[in-house]
């Protein structure tokens, strides 16, 4: 299931390489994510069932929520970030979330590869590597269908 509705296009892909320069600057060489290109306040729905694990807000990310899950006996998180606003609360230690849940609308906070701002959903799903003890980033599809 998408995140955010099947109008909105994706902008630069999983996978999808950063020009030369920017990955010396992100150290970072690949997008770990998708981004779904949107209007600001565009509601983003959870994609799964899980668990609330964070909300935040940072200087790259800009406002993010984090919601943790469980696929084929492993550990996932799916990761929502640029958003304008967060629409549900930590009120319990265990807080559940369900698949189709709106969960946030749509902005541009956070920092912008190319310094130009403009609204869009960076989602992206990463999974726990034990050996490593480590979140990787993974695939999305298997979670947001074709990307
Ligand atoms: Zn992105």
């Amino acid at each position: 299931m998408r995140p955010v509705n099947d109008k909105y296009k994706i902008g630069f892909g999983y996978g999808e390489e950063y020009p030369i320069e920017l990955q010396k600057s992100l150290g970072i060489n690949k997008h770990k994510g998708v981004d779904y290109y949107t209007i600001k306040g565009i509601k983003v729905i959870s994609p799964v069932n899980g668990i609330l694990t964070e909300i935040g807000e940072k200087a790259l990310m800009g406002k993010y929520i984090i919601i943790g899950f469980e696929s084929m006996k492993k550990k996932f998180r799916f990761t929502a970030m640029h958003l304008s606003k967060v629409l549900i609360e930590n009120v319990s230690p265990v807080m559940k979330v369900k698949k189709e849940q709106v969960i946030a609308l749509t902005g541009d906070t956070g920092t912008f590869y190319n310094g130009r701002k403009h609204p869009h959903c960076h989602c992206q799903i990463d999974k726990w590597d034990e050996k490593e003890m480590k979140w990787v980033d993974v695939n999305p599809s298997f979670v947001f269908g074709k990307v």
